[in-house]
Parts: structure tokens; C-alpha cells; sequence
């Protein structure tokens, strides 16, 4: 097992898929979106006739309250495949203020489109931070037991140095997914991606299961590993601690960035098709937030709307990228948040979690 020591010439850059800027450049800047996405691995198949008739049809406005049911049953929903789509939308949040963004998409299992990618950015002139690693383990590649962890950490190593895709190179190691308890092989990815992180100074993204010591375990792992805590990325904070003020303090001690990343997701139908996951509101994130930055946390705190699906669009009636920019930010300057604040949030925050170590 080998982990280079990090002599990295993009130290103190931000990598994106048109190649290395200073962080300064960045930025009003979203930490986890996807622009060209399939979330296939969470298709449920299910039993019942009527449910099963969501599989093949296209997402249409008569479907979009059933969004319990679309959401784990409809391939159509489950893809964001169209270039111009992405344009377009992505286009929405630049008009409103927005300069840059992280795909989050892993590198295998979910459609991650390193030169899709690359066009976008020319198109619509916006920075995009391209992941890689793994996502949650119902999307592993076959014979994945079998995969050696130095395959993977010269995987995501690779990505970075040399690129993906026409030379397309990753900014970000992520988001790297996670059930609870965690198995061998998301302990495997997890070692990787901090190894990786340990040579070559890019930052990690998490998808942590929503489990209180999912978040805690995963960062000790990380650590072991040689990752930095204070340079990972702990996403999701909305659905898995949102509610449980303790966990969330212990967590921001640790010293990870701290990413509520599914503002606009406000459907409460969501949780009763996956019992556990606690879907709640934006005003419920903006309390948590204000709670962590009271505790002293402001400069660990990003946002984000991890667009992913059709009904997230805003062709499809959903609030799209724009959303926090447009609905967010006039609220929180309502509750009394200041241009100090909102500038930590939307841009240093997010330019010092993408710069290189
Ligand atoms: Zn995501």
C-alpha cells in the first residue's frame, strides 16, 4: 500500500473542469449540485401494479404531487441527461448572482460526464468542480469486493493529476457514499479517498447515512487514513442531524465543513417511502444553521440544493439551482443575517473548502 507524500502544484488552486483557478475567482459558489446525473441505483421495482407503472413513463405535470412515488420508482425522474437542459437551468442561477458550482457526481454508477461537464462550463461560463471517488454502494461497479483499495486510491489520484474523460480533472474526492453500519467496502473507498486527499491536496466530499455516528465514524476513518478533518466536506447535515442539536454540535467540533445541501426539498412525502430519513423544511435548515453559527461555526457552513431529479427543475416545477440565491438569501437578510455572513456562506466558505492543501 503506497500513499504518496503530497507535493502538489495545484496547491493553493481550486481545480476546475477547464483547469486550475485561484479561489478568489470562485465566487458565489453552490458545494453540491449535479448537472448531468442518473440516481438508477435507488430504483425500487416495486411489486404493486400502479407503483410499477411509474418505471417507464415520462415525468409529467399530472405526477409531480405523487413525488414519494416518482422519486423511487421513475426512471424518467431519476435522469438528468440532457446537455441543453443543463444549460438552461445552470443559466437560471448565473443570472441570479451565481458564479460557480461542484457536480458532485462520483465517478462511476451515476452518469459523471467529465466533458458534458467541460461544454456546460464553456456554455454557460460558470466554474464547475467535477467529483470522483464512489457514491453509495448499490451503485459499485460489478466484482467491487474484489477491488483492491491501492486500485482505487490511484483511481481517484488519477482523476485529479492526470484526468478522466479528454483530460477532464476532478476538484473534489465525492461525494463518497454511505450506509450505516458501514460495510468493508465503504470502509475501503473511504481509506482510499483519504489517501488520495493526502497526496494530492484535493479536498473530500461525504454522503453520510442518516445516522448520528455515521458522521463521527466516517471522520475518524478519514483521519486514520490521512485526511485532514478540516478539509472535508460533511454533507446532507438536513436530513441526517438537522433536528439533533447534540449531534450537530459534536460534529461542527470536529472541525469538518458543515453542508446543509438540499435546500428546496421541502416534500415531506419523501420520508414515507425510506422510514429514517427525516425530510424537513428550509426555515428548519436556516434555524440549524443559525444554530451553529451562534456556536461559533460560521465559517465551516455551505449550502447548496443538490439537484438531482426531474421535479427539482425548474422546467419540471421544482426550484432549480437559483433557489437559495432567489428564495434564501432575501430571507435571510429578513431575519437580520449580514452581508459578513452571506459572504462566508456563499463564497469564502466554499473557496477555501475547494482550494488545495
Ligand atoms: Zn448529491
Amino acid at each position: 500500500m503506497t500513499t504518496k507524500k503530497r507535493n502538489s502544484p495545484l496547491s493553493g488552486k481550486v481545480q476546475t473542469v477547464l483547469g486550475p483557478i485561484e479561489p478568489s475567482e470562485l465566487g458565489v459558489t453552490m458545494t453540491h449540485e449535479h448537472l448531468l446525473v442518473h440516481g438508477l441505483c435507488y430504483m425500487r421495482n416495486p411489486e404493486e401494479a400502479t407503483l410499477r407503472a411509474y418505471e417507464h413513463a415520462p415525468v409529467t405535470a399530472d405526477k409531480l404531487g405523487d413525488q414519494s412515488k416518482l422519486f423511487w420508482n421513475s426512471r424518467d425522474n431519476f435522469t438528468l441527461y440532457d446537455e441543453k437542459f443543463a444549460v438552461a437551468e445552470a443559466l437560471k442561477y448565473k443570472h441570479a448572482g451565481g458564479q460557480s458550482l461542484v457536480d458532485t457526481t462520483s465517478r462511476r454508477g451515476t452518469g459523471r460526464d467529465p466533458l458534458g461537464l467541460a461544454r456546460i462550463s464553456r456554455a454557460t461560463g460558470l466554474n464547475i468542480v467535477m467529483g470522483g471517488s464512489y457514491y453509495v454502494l448499490l451503485s459499485y461497479p460489478p466484482g467491487f469486493d474484489k477491488k483492491p483499495e491501492d486500485e482505487i486510491y490511484h483511481e481517484i489520484v488519477t482523476d485529479i493529476t492526470e484526468g478522466a474523460d479528454g483530460g477532464v480533472r476532478s476538484g473534489i474526492i465525492g461525494e463518497v457514499g454511505n450506509f450505516y453500519p458501514l460495510t468493508a467496502n465503504e470502509r475501503k473507498v473511504l481509506r482510499a479517498s483519504a489517501r488520495a486527499a493526502a497526496a494530492t491536496g484535493a479536498p473530500i466530499t461525504i454522503h453520510p447515512a442518516p445516522h448520528d455516528d455515521s458522521h463521527y465514524e466516517i471522520i475518524n476513518i478519514l483521519a486514520k487514513s490521512g485526511a485532514d478533518p478540516k478539509r472535508v466536506v460533511m454533507g446532507h447535515l438536513d436530513f441526517t442531524l438537522c433536528s439533533h442539536r447534540p449531534a450537530l454540535k459534536r460534529l461542527a467540533e470536529m472541525g469538518c465543513f458543515l453542508e446543509f445541501d438540499t435546500f428546496g426539498w421541502e416534500n415531506t412525502t419523501l420520508s414515507v417511502a425510506y422510514p429514517g430519513l427525516t425530510m424537513v423544511s428550509d426555515v428548519q435548515r436556516i434555524e440549524a444553521i443559525e444554530f451553529l453559527i451562534a456556536g461559533g461555526h460560521l465559517d465551516q457552513i455551505l449550502v447548496a440544493q443538490d439537484i438531482c431529479q426531474k421535479w427539482m427543475t425548474t422546467r419540471y416545477g421544482g426550484k432549480g439551482y437559483a433557489h437559495i440565491l432567489t428564495n434564501i438569501v432575501p430571507r435571510l437578510r429578513k431575519r437580520g443575517w449580514t452581508q459578513q455572513q452571506l459572504d462566508a456562506v456563499l463564497i469564502h466558505n466554499p473557496a477555501r473548502a475547494l482550494t488545495f492543501a
